[in-house]
């Protein structure tokens, strides 16, 4: 893992804190769209400027963020932020959203990860298909076909279209009739190409018991199943036993967003991850990196330990529309800075061993274990 100097993920983060420190709204959302600005910038903010240190004019930025803009990158701190933060008298809520930045990637690292040819891990143009994404059956936005077609122009061989199941309500959670519609659909779609395959997933949602809201007959519908936290996101207690109880559900094979982490605003779930880890590498179930830029769920830092527990991993955009299919970019990088080889990613497959692997997880688990045990 290499240490990360991401400037636009620094100024972006300042600007948050400003954001935080307004007491007019507008104001408020004015810096925030100042940062979302700047952490989706392609350039990292060093390489905008001139030589005579002048910033070229930037869509959403307006003259206060370019003042922090212009400290930041001369001095590597903002008088300007932290003297809003005092006069605010909110600076413990914001140094509690600062300690909750850590390991967020910004888009030009991404981009400058992706294009670093010093590392090892997974090349963007081997990636083979995204196994979590969201289509109008649930709460995303694209028809199955708008999906099939958007991931045939990104050079995708399959993908998994995943929506979310009945229990959960506040996604549009699809009914057991709903998934037979779709899954009409998806064969009709795949029926007419021999170069491209469309799953039929399900992102299942994990109770308070580590329970999922299918049962086992309603699992074995669908292709690919996905269990994932949306609840329960900021206790302080341990929650290892129920994201245990989710892996060893024999339907799943892939823990989705293993925390439930937002950046800035919920660190999720706290377990004790070695004991997560090695139960997924035992279980041979995938452990996600989530490329949403919100989630980045796992992190580098925390796939490393993944990796060392001998985890197979799944990299994933979480797209709700067909542009966000991208953030499988985000993912890639983080397994990039973790070096994960690409033998380990189940995106990384050709077809058939994925879907020997969702038929038969153990027959991984079990490659792996015996692989080492040679290399020893
Ligand atoms: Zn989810």
């Amino acid at each position: 893992m290499m240490p990360v100097s991401d400037i636009n993920a620094v100024v972006g983060g300042l600007l948050r804190d400003l954001a935080f420190a307004q007491t007019a709204q507008p104001k408020m959302f004015g810096y925030k769209r100042a940062a979302a600005a700047v952490l989706a910038l392609d350039t990292p903010l060093t390489e905008l400027i001139t030589a005579e240190g002048a910033l070229p004019k930037i869509a959403g930025i307006g003259p206060g963020s370019a003042r922090v803009i212009q400290e930041t990158l001369e001095t590597g701190a903002s008088p300007t932020v932290e003297r809003a933060i005092d006069e605010s008298d909110r600076r413990s809520d914001i140094e509690r959203r600062r300690a909750l930045r850590a390991h967020f990637l910004s888009r030009a690292e991404v981009l400058r990860v992706l294009r670093d040819r010093s590392m090892s891990g997974p090349a963007l143009s081997d990636y083979a298909g995204d196994l979590q994404m969201h289509s109008e059956w649930s709460d995303g936005n694209p028809t199955v076909e708008e999906i099939a077609g958007a991931c045939q122009a990104r050079g995708y061989a399959y993908a998994a279209v995943t929506d979310h199941s009945h229990g959960l309500k506040i996604a549009g959670g699809m009914s057991m009739e709903e998934a037979a519609e779709q899954r009409h659909a998806i064969e009709h779609l795949n029926a007419m190409t021999d170069s491209f395959r469309l799953l039929q997933g399900i992102e299942a949602n994990i109770g308070a018991d580590g329970e999922l809201d299918l049962s086992p007959d309603e699992a074995r519908v669908f292709e690919l199943v996905l269990a994932a936290p949306h609840s329960r996101l900021r206790r302080s207690e341990d929650q290892t036993e129920r994201l245990i109880a989710a892996i060893q559900n024999p339907a799943v094979r892939i823990l989705a967003h293993p925390r439930g982490r937002i950046t800035g605003s919920r660190a999720g779930v706290v377990a004790d991850w070695d004991r997560v880890f090695t139960t997924a590498a035992d279980s041979g179930v995938a452990v996600e990196i989530d490329g949403d830029p919100a989630r980045q769920d796992l992190d580098y830092a925390l796939a490393s330990s993944a990796l060392a527990a001998g985890c197979l991993f799944a990299l994933d955009s979480d797209a709700h529309t067909t542009e966000q299919l991208s953030y499988a970019e985000t993912a890639i990088a983080h397994a990039r800075l973790a070096g994960i080889p690409a033998d380990r990613i189940v995106n990384y497959w050709p077809l058939d061993r994925l879907v020997d692997w969702l038929s038969d997880p153990h027959r991984e688990a079990r490659t792996f274990v015996q692989r080492q045990e040679r290399a020893w």
